[in-house]
């Protein structure tokens, strides 16, 4: 299956040198691992559980990766890795001795989108906040806290032979390339979806231009049977896009294809599950967390399908991380 990304074999890896810039006054590093400066806090309800969940983003150092602490449970740690997925149906959820962390994508979305990779997630419940729907809300975090470079060089997974997986019409895949760009497509029987594709290369600022503020969406008319199924207890028109058959409840749409842009956003997050990030091209249609974490575990189960490489320029002096001082 093609990308509609752009030409990935002709693009090449020295132009990546140090740091991609955002925006002029956003600059992402590229080589080295990234914490954040400071602890921020937010407070919100889970969308399955409709749980009141208080959540504290943390520094934490190199090589941590991004933890889960149950502040409630003994602060019981759980990584964000393949191996802790748990449930994965309309959420994905990550369990380990019988803890659960549910509804990780949006926040791991949005660490990955602005290049955090060293994080402690305190939370004193279950699952999540759902907030807006979307990672705007976590990216806003994450700004507030500022963003640290680092001294160790960022290790990526760098794709070397394809992975296809397929489920009836379901498609998920990821290709060799010398950057990490995620394609999707969707097709919902529904007036106001129908088909949509979208893809994003995680350059430049794009995340957050075209991706970030893509709410979650549902129909009301599959409300009732979800509740009775234990999901969606928190939701509301002020958590997510609500249709009926016809039209949207709360308008106005963020982007007219909102949609698929969130489908983007939630495999972004559930890919954060590697544990490292990609070079690769992800395509996926009419996939969902199912999908998305099944890749996760081939990926993590078959060595020979990446290499790990970084980014740092040969003879290059690493600069004191103090020297570094960029936030978002
Ligand atoms: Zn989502």
């Amino acid at each position: 299956m093609a990308t509609n990304c752009g030409n990935f074999a002709t693009d090449n890896i020295p132009h990546l040198s140090v740091v991609y810039r955002l925006t002029p006054h956003h600059p992402i590093h590229l080589t080295r691992e990234q914490t954040i400066r400071s602890a921020v806090t937010c407070t919100g309800v889970g969308l399955h559980s409709g749980a009141p969940v208080n959540l504290r983003l943390l520094p934490a150092p190199a090589g941590t990766g991004i933890v889960f602490h149950r502040t409630d449970l003994d602060s019981f740690a759980v990584e964000a890795s393949g191996r802790n997925v748990a449930r994965v149906s309309y959420a994905t959820s990550l369990m380990k001795k019988g803890v659960l962390i549910s509804t990780t994508e949006h926040l791991l979305s949005a660490l990955i989108g602005v290049g955090i990779d060293n994080v402690i997630v305190e939370l004193d419940n279950l699952e999540l906040p759902i907030l807006d729907g979307s990672a705007l809300p976590f990216v806003e975090m994450i700004q507030r806290a500022g963003i640290r470079p680092q001294r160790k060089a960022r290790t990526y997974l760098r794709i070397i032979r394809e992975i296809e997986l397929r489920e009836g019409d379901k498609f998920i895949a990821v290709y060799p390339a010398d950057t990490y760009s995620v394609s999707y497509s969707i097709n919902f029987p529904h007036p106001l979806i129908g088909k949509q594709s979208f893809c994003v290369r995680l350059t430049n600022g794009s995340y957050l231009d075209q991706i970030a503020a893509a709410r979650t969406f549902g129909f009301l008319h599959e409300a009732d049977a979800m509740r009775q199924q234990g999901l969606i207890r928190g939701a509301s028109t002020s958590n997510a896009i609500v249709m009926n058959r016809e039209e949207v409840l709360n308008p106005p749409l963020r982007f007219p294809d909102e949609f698929v842009r969130h489908k983007v956003l939630d495999l972004i997050g559930d890919l954060a599950l590697i544990g490292k990030r990609i070079l690769g091209a992800v395509v996926a249609d009419r996939a969902g967390h199912a999908m998305h974490t099944a890749l996760v575990s081939r990926i993590l189960r078959d060595r020979s399908y990446w290499q790990e490489t970084t980014m740092e320029v040969p003879g290059r002096v690493p600069a004191p991380a103090q020297e570094s001082v960029l936030s978002l």
